[in-house]
């Protein structure tokens, strides 16, 4: 995503949330599409891109839900697409931009948010299903995914559905 980030351009890429910045010595820059973590509550989750389209931060805080199961199962991410064994996504859910709450949209997501990784290999357990495409492929179709999710926020449908018969 960018050669790295610090504290200060992560805290003012998020308006009026109180975050808690993640130890920013660690991630693997290079092999980052985007940064995400998730809050020592475990219920809420942020996330640091680059905008494809005018090469700033954008940010967003989500809201995660586990999905536990009793019964054994698989489940696979959104993104990336990991194959996990059971309890390894969580439903994230984003507040569409203006509805102040109202509105959300969601996407099962791997539970730790590190789909970066994952696409490449790079954190164990491997997924179940093994897939033979090009890295760099996968890579453009996570990255695809990841900001088609992002911008539904944006452009998702507002209006009234009965507002044509008032004006
Ligand atoms: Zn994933």
């Amino acid at each position: 995503m960018t050669d790295s980030l610090s504290q200060n351009e992560i805290c003012s890429a998020f308006k009026d949330d109180q975050i808690y910045p993640p130890d920013l010595t660690t991630p693997d820059w290079q092999n980052l599409d985007y940064l995400g973590w998730i809050n020592p509550s475990g219920h809420l989750a942020y996330l640091v891109v680059v905008s494809p389209d005018t090469g700033r931060l954008t940010s967003s805080t989500l809201h995660r839900a586990p999905r536990g199961s009793l019964i054994p199962r698989y489940e696979m991410c959104s993104w990336c697409p990991h194959l996990h064994g059971n309890d390894g996504t969580a439903m994230f859910t984003l507040d569409v931009k203006g509805s102040s709450g109202r509105h959300l949209i969601g996407e099962v997501l791997c539970k730790n948010l590190d789909c970066s990784l994952r696409i490449r290999d790079l954190v164990d357990p491997p997924s179940y299903m093994v897939e033979s495409s090009y890295p760099n492929a996968r890579i453009w179709r996570m990255q695809k995914s990841m900001y088609r999710w992002l911008k539904r926020r944006i452009v998702c449908n507002l209006v009234p559905v009965f507002q044509s018969e008032f004006t």
